[in-house]
């Protein structure tokens, strides 16, 4: 395990993860009934953006920094919950996925983390003091299977793997698979990075063939034409959206692709169903 996700917290792909999770969660909490959600890959929840790995890669200046450059509303609520972690008006710290959930729990609501590498669960026990958040560090695809289904009716899980292991893809479809079958009703939300478009095309092939309905794919790819050997964009599986924010998602998607294009590209990002 050498992934860190201190040397790219806050960039182009944690700005789109974080802003439909808000989005996602906000649409579900229409409804008063309990949430579960599930963090299987957690990070360290808290991140220093002037940090030496931070530094390093530079990365967050083109996301969250050209997030907040944005005037766009509809980021609005994406900048709110950078802000809550800060003193000021600019990001110095960036928020993990741990606090964007903790900061969208109501009374009612269940938050379960967890983080497989020592270091990173230690960080993450520090910086989710005081939330009632509970802290596993399990295998997330062990975790993923054991806390299913949930016990309120409803919930969400999230899985953010690094993508450094060869059987990444391969293990969160069979998980997926199994995690179908013992809660067929649950929402789930896988993130992938794209490096190339036949690669992606035949992971998507491989999770059509698993037959799950209502299963949406969402795709940022940043530059205008596959960039060979980089990273080339990100985007969420999303299993069982609801419909407010299946709905409300075009203009989102919209917003984030004008703020995050690079120099001299406009990029893409796209919301479709797999199996249209
Ligand atoms: N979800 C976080 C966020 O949005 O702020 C970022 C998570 S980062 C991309 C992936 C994390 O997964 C790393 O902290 C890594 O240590 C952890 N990890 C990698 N393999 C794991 C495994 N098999 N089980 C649990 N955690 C794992």
């Amino acid at each position: 395990m050498n992934y860190r996700h201190s040397f790219h917290a806050g960039n182009s792909a944690d700005v789109v993860k974080h802003s439909l999770l808000i989005a996602l969660v906000r649409a579900l909490q229409q409804k008063p009934g309990a949430l579960t959600l599930i963090d299987t890959h957690a990070g360290c929840g808290l991140y220093d953006l002037g940090g030496d790995q931070a530094q390093r890669t530079g990365e967050a200046a083109h996301g969250v920094v050209r997030a907040f450059a944005d005037a766009n509303p509809l980021l609005d609520d994406y900048r709110a919950a950078v802000r809550a972690v800060n003193v000021g008006a600019e990001p110095h710290l960036y928020p993990g996925s741990p606090q964007f959930l903790a900061q969208l729990l109501r009374p009612q609501d269940l938050l379960i983390l967890n983080e497989k590498h020592p270091e990173d669960a230690s960080e993450l026990r520090g910086a989710m003091r005081g939330s009632p958040a509970a802290l596993h560090e399990r295998d997330a695809y062990e975790l993923w299977l054991a806390m299913l289904p949930t016990r309120t009716p409803r919930g969400v899980v999230l899985v953010d793997p690094p993508y450094e292991q060869t059987d990444e893809r391969a293990r969160i479809t069979a998980t997926l698979a199994a995690a179908h079958r013992k809660w067929a009703h649950g929402v789930t939300v896988i993130w992938y990075p794209l490096k190339d478009r036949a690669t992606h095309q035949q992971w998507k092939n491989k999770l059509r063939n698993l037959g799950i309905p209502k299963f949406l794919v969402v795709e940022h790819w940043l530059y205008d034409a596959d960039m060979p050997g980089i990273y080339n964009g990100a985007g969420l599986f999303i299993v069982n959206p609801p419909y407010a924010f299946t709905q409300a998602l075009p203009p989102l998607l919209e917003a984030l692709r004008a703020a995050l294009a690079p120099e001299g590209h406009r990029g893409e990002i796209s919301a479709y169903w797999l199996d249209d």
